[in-house]
């Protein structure tokens, strides 16, 4: 087995049926692993199931809204009863809202905590248990620039991933005796529905994003896919707690 090789690995990647997370899936799928797209929308995940599968990997459909602890736990369940065991938890589910911190609901706070930060705590503990009794198991949480910078218009969105990179020490920390690692991955501006949403209302988007961006380019999704193979195979098994940008330079620029 090469460090970089998945055969034989089981990895659920939440919200994998488009954007960051198919592309990552579709790297892990390229590594051999066998995927489980966890997500809401049907149809959405039985076209990335297609996609995976016409690329000669092997996938399947786990209905999943994260945002409910009981349907984590039904969509590791589920995931285990089809592939026999699971090995990679991906939380790559997401979303935001965009305006102003004072003008923020109570209902839509909740609604993006529960989405981008309850949700990966919930897949993760129903996670924990398989993968303490495999003896040992992979787990990649998907941050943000947000994770590190503020935001004017994204407070709920901000708050989660940083959450998220907390959430991702202190899991890595309290399930090292385990032999599970737990990481984060900070991805820099990448062209997927997400952001073409808030391109069309933000038409300064795009310069500024090129401008702020080293690279000079949106990332793309299978931008994403070496370093979702890096965390999820041997080679990186004495690293855990971190958080890795994957941005074209973004977090390093200053003025
Ligand atoms: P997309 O909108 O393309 O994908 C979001 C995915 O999340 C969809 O597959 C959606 O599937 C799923 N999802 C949303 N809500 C839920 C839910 N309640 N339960 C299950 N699945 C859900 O966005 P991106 O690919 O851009 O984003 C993926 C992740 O990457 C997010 O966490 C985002 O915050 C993060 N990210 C994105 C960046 C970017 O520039 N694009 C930059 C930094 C981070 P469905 O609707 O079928 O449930």
């Amino acid at each position: 087995m090469t460090p970089f090789d998945l055969s034989g690995r089981v990895a659920l990647v939440t919200g994998g049926n488009g954007g960051i997370g198919l592309g990552m899936a579709q790297g892990l799928a390229a590594a051999g692993a066998k995927l489980a797209i966890a997500a809401r929308n049907a149809e959405k995940s039985a076209a990335a199931v297609a996609a995976i599968e016409a690329a000669g990997g092997a996938a399947a459909f786990v209905p999943l809204d994260v945002a409910h602890e009981s349907s984590c736990h039904a969509a590791i369940e589920h995931a285990v009863r089809h592939f026999g065991r699971l090995d990679i938890l991906v939380n790559n589910a997401g979303v935001g809202v965009r305006k102003p911190p004072e003008a923020y609901t109570a209902a839509e706070w909740h609604r993006v905590l529960d989405t981008n930060l309850s949700g990966a705590l919930f897949c993760a503990q129903a996670a924990y248990k398989l993968m303490q009794r495999q003896g040992g198991g992979k787990i990649i949480n998907i941050g943000s620039m947000f994770s590190i910078f503020g935001s004017t218009y994204a407070v709920a969105y901000a708050a989660s991933k940083g959450g998220l990179v907390q959430l991702t020490k202190s899991l890595a920390v309290a399930w090292a005796k385990d032999n599970i690692q737990v990481n984060a991955v900070l991805p820099g501006w990448i062209d997927t529905d997400l952001t073409s949403a808030a391109r069309r209302q933000v038409p300064e988007l795009n310069g500024h994003v090129l401008a702020r961006t080293p690279a000079g380019r949106w990332g793309l999704p299978a931008d994403l896919a070496g370093i979702a193979v890096f965390l999820a195979a041997p080679a990186s098994d004495f690293v855990t707690g971190a958080a890795i940008p994957v941005d074209g330079g973004y977090a390093s620029m200053g003025i």
